[in-house]
């Protein structure tokens, strides 16, 4: 239902000093040229513009700020049978996240993120979220929208990669001498993307202890970097995961894999690798 005008609304309007007695006209060039003074972005299509390709400088990666992140955070309902967790291939705790972002403990989101999800700052922004989570939120038919989870979830991972702190070994596990002798086993994993990152990150905080990624490119991230474009997910944020992995212990080895210098389910079994883990389906199935 609309309000109805109030009665005294064309006096109110013969007030405005505002109202105009005649038309203003102005060019179009002379809008453009004034518009080109405002305009925040620099011009992308002119002759002596900076040339934008495999540029991505102008890229905001970053969808929100902390205001934003703590707007969406108070919105979300923390729903007691939250559908968004249900639809989270992770089952990323996600309301649980939500509220700590809701307190400013972004340290304590990131936590639980990356604890459910090694991969938490990549799925952040890669996601297809408004199939999975976003479109699981009780907040789908509001006037508002679904809570941007996968921009919040960003948004702590960020936040809590600038802080610099490493990945620590589980203190709730016996000291590495104590465990037992499976837990030294040496464990191989083919690919250094982010199958084997995810596989790697969780063996080595289960306790064992001598686990290498081999890697037949000269860099790390398989798909996430060769396939997904830097201005979806800058090599910066595969960098950071990796480096959390690699925090646990785990060594990396470059330009070795399969079917390369011999390197052979058999060689490795002579190497004395007891298990083998290959995570390069993907990259194969994309033909690379
Ligand atoms: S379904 Fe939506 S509103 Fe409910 S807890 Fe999940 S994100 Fe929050």
């Amino acid at each position: 239902m609309l309000s109805k005008d109030l009665p005294d609304i064309e006096s109110i309007l013969s007030l405005n000093p505002r109202v105009q007695t005649h038309a203003a006209i102005h060019s179009t060039g002379a809008k453009k040229t004034e518009r080109k003074h405002w305009k925040r972005n620099p011009e992308k299509s002119c002759d002596s513009c900076v040339k934008l390709e495999n540029n991505f400088d102008d890229i905001k990666h970053t969808t929100l700020s902390e205001r934003g992140a703590l707007r969406e955070a108070f919105r979300c309902l923390k729903c007691a049978d939250a559908p968004c967790q249900k639809s989270c291939p992770t089952n990323l705790e996600i309301k649980s996240f939500i509220t700590s972002i809701s307190n400013k403990n972004y340290y304590g989101a990131a936590k639980a993120i990356l604890s459910d999800n090694p991969l938490g700052l990549t799925c952040g922004m890669v996601c297809p979220t408004s199939e999975l989570c976003v479109g699981g939120c009780n907040l789908f038919a509001s006037e508002e929208g679904p809570i941007n989870i996968g921009g919040l979830q960003q948004f702590a991972v960020e936040v809590f990669s600038k802080m610099g702190i490493p990945q620590v070994r589980n203190p709730d596990l016996p000291p590495p001498d104590d465990m037992p002798e499976s837990f030294h086993a040496k464990i191989a994993l083919i690919g250094c993307g982010p199958a084997s990152i995810s596989c790697a990150s969780y063996l080595a905080r289960l306790g064992y202890d001598n686990i290498t990624v081999f890697e037949k490119q000269k860099y790390i991230g398989g798909l996430s970097t060769a396939e997904i474009p830097q201005f979806r997910l800058p090599y910066e944020v595969v960098q950071f995961e990796i480096e959390l992995m690699k925090d646990l212990g785990v060594k990396v080895v470059l330009e070795k894999g399969l079917g390369m210098n011999g390197m052979s389910l058999t060689s490795l079994k002579d190497e004395g690798f007891q298990a083998v883990f290959i995570g390069i389906a993907l990259g194969h199935l994309t033909g690379q």
